[in-house]
């Protein structure tokens, strides 16, 4: 390593706000650009407009620029084969390959890849292609069913179905209707596991790999877990998530046999992977992987980082990961998202946010803008999750303290947060996130 590098960053939301943040604290970070990134981290990255999973553009836009590093944010560049392209032409980049992010892209999928390799998971009932064929195969599952939409649905594709009618209702919906589009041509149905969930990231070369310290988020946009679920309304990281011997159990059965299973299948993974678990009775069972890290749980998992981000990502991107490097701060830290007033349902864009400027005064505080543009001088709201406010300390009461503090110095018309982020934090369970 040594040279300083050009980085460009695909995404355009508080997780790519997050990974900017840190890449640019590191002395080999020369230029940033955030491919679409938003208004709001216009000062620390140059932001194009370009569409992050439109794989021709930023195949086009990285030959004129040439960065010496590519990082994919959100899931859509990998389903859509953006590594392999760059790959294809021996550019360093961080994700995993298009056949890899299938883990994330196809339930089934993942499903017949965790079976196939003795990972644990939840008991698979079936797959269905057609709604006939689903109708038939619920004579056969034990209550509650849990069904699967197969493709990427934005979070709506899993039902937990109490009994048949609410089964098929869905079912007729998602296959019929087609309510959640071509992801729900396929669904699986499942064993419905109970107990409490967690999520365990890492990060890999596809042969070595590195967990990142632990987090939780939470989906409901109201506190008390109540309301609809969303993109995520927060999330916290402290050691206490991952109580002592459980990262070990983790580890050997289900992080090493996965990476091992990814191997023998010929199927090259490379940059984050998050494995969704329930920790049952008879042990931690896989859920669901995703390809990438989470947003909000990337706000707060960089926000502990006491590495250089850009180093490490560099050396994943080149096949030589040290673990080692993966240094974190002790104590925790949160991340308390702002949304527009609606929001997960309609909601109005363009209202102006105040008090940015006073929140940036304080000490171990950092705003990660989500939704924002510019409008002339002036910051106004441009989604539904618009800013995520995210600090460090050395005590996760601490950490939310100055989150809180720190929002409520902030303004815009209808926003609205959860108040109760992190409250869970002492009992392993965040029902219904
Ligand atoms: P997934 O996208 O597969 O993680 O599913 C989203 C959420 O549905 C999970 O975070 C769990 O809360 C729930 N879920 C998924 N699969 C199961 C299962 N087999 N048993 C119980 N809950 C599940």
């Amino acid at each position: 390593m040594g040279s300083r590098m050009k980085i460009l960053v695909l995404g355009g939301g508080g997780r790519e706000h997050a990974l900017v943040w840190k890449l640019r604290e590191s002395p080999l970070a020369k230029k940033i650009w955030c491919a679409p990134g938003n208004g709001g981290m216009a000062a620390e990255a140059e932001c194009v407009a370009i569409d992050a999973g439109d794989v021709g553009a930023i195949v086009a836009f990285a030959e004129k620029v040439h960065p010496d590093l590519t990082i994919v944010g959100p899931e859509l560049p990998l389903v859509n084969g953006l590594t392999d392209a760059f790959r294809l032409r021996n550019w360093a980049v961080v994700g995993p390959s298009q056949q890899a992010a299938q883990l994330e892209g196809s339930k089934i999928f993942s499903k017949e890849f965790l079976v196939r390799h003795g990972i644990p998971t939840a008991k698979m009932y079936g797959t269905c292609g057609s709604s006939a064929e689903a109708y038939e195969a619920l004579n056969s599952v034990s209550w509650p069913v849990v069904i699967k939409a197969d493709g990427l649905c934005a979070g709506k594709g899993v039902f937990l179905a109490p009994d048949f009618t609410a089964a098929k209702d869905f079912i007729e919906r998602v296959m019929e209707k087609g309510e959640l589009g071509p992801g729900g041509k396929r669904i699986l149905l499942e064993e419905t596991l109970e107990g409490d969930e967690l999520s365990f990231i890492i990060l890999t070369d596809g042969t070595r790999y590195a967990p990142l310290v632990p987090t939780r988020d939470h989906k409901r946009v109201f506190d008390g877990n109540q309301g609809p679920n969303t993109g995520g309304m927060g999330a916290y990281s402290t050691d206490e998530l991952l109580p002592a011997g459980l990262g070990e159990i983790i580890r050997s059965r289900i992080v090493e046999p996965t990476l091992e299973g990814l191997a023998a299948d010929g199927i090259r993974y490379q940059g984050f992977l998050y494995i969704g678990l329930m920790l049952t009775k008879s042990g931690p069972k896989v859920l669901e992987f995703n390809c990438r890290l989470g947003d909000p749980e990337a706000q707060a998992i960089l926000a502990r980082i006491d590495f250089d981000l850009a180093e490490v990502l560099a050396d994943v991107a080149a096949e030589r990961l040290e673990p080692s490097k993966l240094r974190w701060k002790t104590g925790a830290s949160a991340c308390v998202v702002l949304t527009s007033g609606g929001y997960p349902g309609r909601f109005e864009s363009g209202k102006r946010i105040e008090g940015l400027t006073s929140v940036e005064q304080i000490t171990g505080v950092k705003f990660l803008h989500a939704g924002t543009k510019l409008a002339g001088e002036t910051v106004v709201t441009n989604g539904g999750r618009v800013l995520g406010v995210t600090a460090a300390a050395a005590a996760l009461e601490d950490s939310l303290a100055l989150a809180y503090a720190a929002a409520s110095r902030i303004h815009f018309e209808g926003m609205h947060y959860r108040k109760d982020i992190g409250a869970h934090a002492n009992h392993l369970r965040a029902a219904g996130d």
